[in-house]
This record gives C-alpha cells, sequence and structure tokens, in this order.
C-alpha cells in the first residue's frame, strides 16, 4: 500500500554502484539507443501478451520497476499478480533476479562483467472476466486494448519524462489498430512506433480489433481527430450519421470552451464489448473509452453512457494538460495523493455532463434527471455526516474498489457526482452574481487554455484554483470550497440547482434516465422510498441507514425471496410500494440472511418516490443558459 518505498540495498556500499549503473541507463536512454520493447499480442485471443525489452546497460547493480501507479486510475493498481515468464540475460547467460521483500514491484539483479546490454523477456495474463479499469478485462477473440504499462519495466530512478521507448506490436493476421502512438513503420500484422518517453508511452494505448472502424472527426480548423471503434460484432460498428455528427460537435464545443488544445492530434478508442472491463481512461491525446457491444445501435445504451466520451476528452484539459500538484509524480512508483481530486474528475464530471447536452449527445431533459438522481443520492446518505467530501478524495485509492454494500454510510467516490453539484453552484453563481456577464466556461478558458501546442503538464494547487476563479469573478471562494469540500455537511449541495432556476423534488414515474441505468446495470433502486437497492437475483446491494427498510430489519447482502407473502419480482415489489400508499399494513420482505429467513416489515406508505428536478418560475432558468452549445453554428440543435 502507498508509503515510502524502500529498497534493502539503501545506504549501503551498493548504492553507488547502482547510481551508476543508472546513470548508464540514464545516459545510453538519453540519447544512445532508446529501450526496446517488442510486444507480440498475436495470442492475446487466447489472453496472453509476449514481452521482449532491451536496455543498454553496464555491469552492476540494477533494479528493474513494474509500473504500480497508473495515471488516471488515481490507485496503485498496477497488474503485477499477473505479470508471468519474468527470465532475464545479459552477456549471452540468464541473469537470477529477485524481487525487493518490501516492493512487490521492483526487482534487483546484478548484470556480469562485459555487459553492454540486459534482456528482457515476459508474459502477461489478460484477465478473462471483467474486473477493474485497466487492469480489468481487456481482450475478446475480436479485439484487444493494449496498456503498456502491462508489458514493460523501467530503470529505477529514471523520470518518466525523460527515459525513451521504441516499441513495436505484432498483431493478429488481419487486425487493424488505433493509437495517438506516432508510427515509424508499419507492415502487414506488425507495426514500429517512433521512440517517446516511457510518460507517453504509457499514455498512448493501443486499440485493436478484427471488426474495426476509423471515423474522421477533425473539425475546419485545428488538430486531426479520430475516432476509432473496435467490436465484438461487425454488426456493434455501424454508427449513425447523428451520432457521428454529434461527435464532431463535440470536438467543436472543446475548442470553443478551452479555446486551446494541447495535443498534436486526438484519438477517441471506442471499445465496444460485452466481455471487458467497462469504464473510461483518460490520456493527453487520446481516450479508453470500453462500453457494452451495441453502444452505438441500442438508442438507451448510448443515452446511458453518452457522457464518457464528452468526460474523457474534457480530461485532455483537466488532468492531463492541468494536473494537481499531488498527482504529477516523476515516475510510476511515488504514491499519488488524490486530495484535488474534487477538481480533477469532479470539475471534468460536470463540464461532461454540460458536454454531453452542448454536443447534443444528450437533451436537457437527460441531463436534469441525470443531475436529480445524483443530488438525490447525495442529500439522502448519511456517510456524508461522518466524512467530509475532501476525505473521499483522499481515500479515492481505497474507494474505487469498495463493494456496493454499505455504500451510503461508506460513502464512495462522490467527488464526481458531489463535484458536478459544486461546480454547478460556482458557474450559477457567477452567472447569476455578474448579470450574465461572466461564467464558468471564462474560468475554464483561463486556466485550461493558453496556447496550442504538444502535451504538457502545468501542475496547480488549491491556491491556483482559487486565484483563476477570483480572476474570472472575485468571491470568497475559499470560504465557498471550505464549506462543501473541506466540511461535513448533512445536506447535499443543493443550492446550485436552486439558484438555476430549479428544484429538487420527487414524483412517483421512474424517469427514463434510471430505468434505462436498472435495465443495463441489473439492479432496482427503491432508494429514495423504501431506502434499498437489489440486485436483480433479490440480493440486497445497500440499505440507507435510518430508512424505513433499515427500520424494519432489512441489511446488505440478505437476500429478498418474497412481498407481502409472493414471490419477488421488481414489478411486484413496485406494486406493493404504491399500494401500500393507501393502507395501514406494513410493506412484509421475506427475506433469506444465511440460511435464516426473516419477515421485515417495513411501515412505509409514501408510495413510490423517485427524484426530478421541478422548475422555479420565480428565477431564471440558468440551466438552460448553461446547456447552450457555445458554438454559434450549432445553437439551437440540442434544447428539446
Ligand atoms: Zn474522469
Amino acid at each position: 500500500m502507498p508509503g515510502a518505498i524502500k529498497s534493502p540495498f539503501a545506504a549501503t556500499p551498493y548504492l553507488q554502484a547502482i547510481g551508476v549503473a543508472l546513470l548508464t541507463v540514464v545516459a545510453a536512454s538519453g540519447q544512445a539507443a532508446p529501450i526496446k520493447l517488442e510486444v507480440d499480442a498475436s495470442d492475446s485471443p487466447r489472453k496472453i501478451l509476449h514481452a521482449r525489452l532491451q536496455f543498454p546497460a553496464q555491469p552492476g547493480r540494477l533494479t528493474l520497476l513494474y509500473p504500480k501507479w497508473l495515471p488516471g486510475e488515481h490507485a496503485p493498481n498496477g497488474p503485477i499478480t499477473d505479470l508471468v515468464g519474468l527470465k532475464m540475460r545479459a552477456a549471452g547467460k540468464p541473469i537470477p533476479w529477485t524481487r525487493d521483500p518490501e516492493d512487490m514491484f521492483a526487482f534487483d539483479l546484478e548484470l556480469p562483467a562485459g555487459a553492454t546490454a540486459l534482456e528482457v523477456s515476459l508474459d502477461f495474463l489478460l484477465p478473462p472476466s471483467a474486473g477493474d479499469f485497466s487492469s480489468g478485462a481487456s481482450a475478446t477473440p475480436q479485439l484487444l486494448d493494449l496498456s503498456w504499462n502491462e508489458v514493460l519495466l523501467y530503470p529505477k530512478g529514471t523520470k518518466s519524462s525523460e527515459v525513451q521507448y521504441a516499441a513495436s506490436l505484432r498483431l493478429p493476421d488481419g487486425w487493424k489498430f488505433g493509437t495517438s502512438l506516432p508510427i515509424a513503420k508499419q507492415s502487414a500484422n506488425e507495426v514500429e512506433f517512433s521512440p517517446v518517453s516511457l510518460e507517453t508511452l504509457v499514455d498512448s494505448p493501443v486499440l485493436a480489433g478484427a471488426h474495426f472502424r476509423d471515423v474522421d472527426l477533425t473539425p475546419s480548423s485545428g488538430p486531426p481527430h479520430f475516432l476509432h471503434i473496435a467490436a465484438d460484432s461487425a454488426a456493434a460498428l455501424e454508427l449513425k450519421p447523428e451520432d457521428s455528427r454529434n461527435f464532431s460537435r463535440l470536438v467543436a464545443e472543446t475548442g470553443a470552451l478551452f479555446g486551446a488544445r494541447h495535443y498534436r492530434s486526438y484519438h477517441f478508442l471506442l471499445t465496444l464489448s460485452d466481455h471487458v472491463a467497462h469504464f473510461g481512461l483518460e490520456h493527453h491525446e487520446s481516450s479508453d473509452n470500453r462500453l457494452g457491444e451495441k453502444f452505438l445501435i441500442d438508442e438507451d445504451l448510448r443515452k446511458k453512457s453518452a457522457d464518457l466520451l464528452p468526460h474523457e476528452m474534457t480530461h485532455s484539459w483537466n488532468g492531463k494538460y492541468r494536473r494537481p500538484a499531488g498527482l504529477a509524480t516523476p515516475d510510476f512508483q511515488q504514491p499519488m495523493k488524490g486530495d484535488l481530486l474534487w477538481v480533477y474528475e469532479g470539475l471534468t464530471d460536470y463540464l461532461g455532463l454540460v458536454l454531453a447536452v452542448r454536443s447534443g449527445l444528450w437533451t436537457n431533459e437527460n441531463f436534469r434527471q441525470t443531475l436529480a438522481l445524483e443530488a438525490a443520492r447525495l442529500d439522502q446518505q448519511p456517510g456524508r455526516s461522518w466524512r467530509s467530501l475532501a476525505d473521499t478524495t483522499a481515500a479515492a485509492q481505497l474507494l474505487y474498489l469498495a463493494r456496493d454494500e454499505g455504500a451510503s454510510w461508506r460513502r464512495s467516490t462522490d467527488f464526481y457526482e458531489e463535484g458536478d453539484l459544486i461546480w454547478l453552484e460556482a458557474d450559477a453563481l457567477i452567472r447569476q452574481q455578474s448579470q450574465g456577464k461572466r461564467t464558468l466556461d471564462d474560468f475554464c478558458k483561463k486556466f485550461h487554455g493558453g496556447k496550442s501546442g504538444p502535451p504538457q503538464v502545468v501542475p496547480y494547487t488549491l491556491e491556483d484554483i482559487i486565484t483563476t476563479l477570483n480572476e474570472t469573478f472575485p468571491y470568497d471562494w475559499r470560504q465557498f470550497f471550505q464549506a462543501r469540500v473541506y466540511s461535513t455537511n448533512p445536506r447535499a449541495p443543493l443550492g446550485g440547482i436552486e439558484a438555476a432556476g430549479w428544484r429538487l423534488g420527487f414524483t412517483n414515474a421512474i424517469p427514463e434516465m434510471l430505468k434505462i441505468a436498472e435495465s443495463a446495470r441489473k439492479f432496482v433502486d427503491l432508494s429514495f422510498s423504501l431506502g434499498l437497492t437489489l440486485k436483480e437475483d433479490g440480493v440486497i446491494q445497500d440499505v440507507i441507514p435510518g430508512s424505513p427498510a433499515d427500520k424494519a430489519g432489512a441489511g446488505a447482502a440478505m437476500k429478498l425471496v418474497a412481498v407481502n407473502g409472493r414471490r419477488w419480482t421488481a414489478e411486484i415489489l413496485r406494486a406493493a410500494v404504491k399500494a401500500a400508499k393507501t393502507k395501514s399494513a406494513p410493506i412484509e420482505l421475506l427475506v433469506e440472511n444465511e440460511e435464516y429467513f426473516v419477515t421485515c416489515k417495513v411501515d412505509y406508505h409514501d408510495g413510490e418516490k423517485y427524484p426530478q428536478l421541478e422548475r422555479d418560475a420565480s428565477k431564471p432558468d440558468l440551466l438552460a443558459e448553461i446547456l447552450k452549445p457555445l458554438t454559434p453554428a450549432l445553437r439551437g440543435n440540442a434544447e428539446k
């Protein structure tokens, strides 16, 4: 877990020798020759990658590291368990290595006299089932998401931005690929990439597949933009003309929002498969977006995840170019500090939702429903009574992998959704108090814009955020964030919704966005009425402390069997909640708790309840203003 990484050789006479060996590698990688990395992915349909590395080196001790802290994952997630077959050779002989007993990601070895290079071969076992993030499932018989960090080692003591790698890749016959990595040479199924820094290599995944499609999204001016799609079937590549237009609009809208681009070209990598981990991971010049196979051809799935590409693209400015100082680490072993994730992820999430509407991927109503669900969920979760939003950022590396059970008492990675509310409030406040002369867009242009050019990292602190906000519109921003981020609050920050001319209310009809989410994620959400959520098999996911279900004795991980004596289904449960409104008898839930059965009598009579935003006609509709496209030619396209 995070902490100082100690080498057993530290403060010993070996130190000097390591220093010499490392300097040699740096000098050599600096300009004599880059480290060679050959990846053979021809067996990826069988869930295995083969790799060979060649390090220029000299006799002496050396430590090689496997990347542990992956940018964008905010956690020490490097999939070290699946690194296998590690063998080393130098001067024609096998070189024994030992793993550092205190750091599972470090391998120590000694190069013999006469050695001028070190050869390393290794395999990576691609996980067969969906897991978490880039270490989750990433290969199917039809496609592969290659994250270079899975198949490489780097010399300890080198900076990721300095050490150079020349990578090459062999793919299964007939496969095509997309990546932001510059290509030096290409033949039938082999590609050689131009040498780049380790930082750029790990920041430039490759998407490859048998069913592949490239879509050019380049706007009328500026760098090239591409959408590369790999899917488990040819049918899933069917991109509707309006979606293609909306993705092009997204590119135009980001240009108008930030006023500059910090990349040479931009590549959306879109993986469509039901057999890979589903998530998005940001990079400077690309984004790794993994969704279900039917994302492009099923209207509900498209709507459910329409904000993913806008979110990940926003990160190119907010997260990659401007990066919290605690996340701008010099290599992949130094622990990252997540304290400003409410800016890195929170502001990105807000802008991602806004851009989804401005680009036409969502309607205003899709946005309002999403915001209402987030606001109501955050507002009712009791975990906010004991931990601040700031604590969820500090503990992000734990919360990303936490179970669903107990989430309302534990709190989750709330800096995304609560970030939406806080940045909406900042946006509404600036608009309101400046009589519409200033907006959060002006802040984005100042903070994330600057001069267009190739990727660079400009770290920031909370002070920098406050300074630029004050330049945008003078206000007590320190106190604004102190109250919302750094203090515990029994209620969610709903001020932005209210300042924007809306209020959080409830309805008895399931909102479309919740219906879509329930069907895609296979769960039933009665958290706003009974106070529980269930998986499709009846297992209770979470019970909100203090809710009617909690008072009746229900608990997470129990399994619902019957409702009022009848075998449960989502429909029967919802019908019982509805019927109880006009009855005084409790709703009886028969639940199984580890082989024991118990009946929970839920004394609840308020009917079905789902959140919605209701218009406050006494105030101007700032939400509608916020969601208007910035690109003049596109105005009027998104409103519905
Ligand atoms: Zn993100």
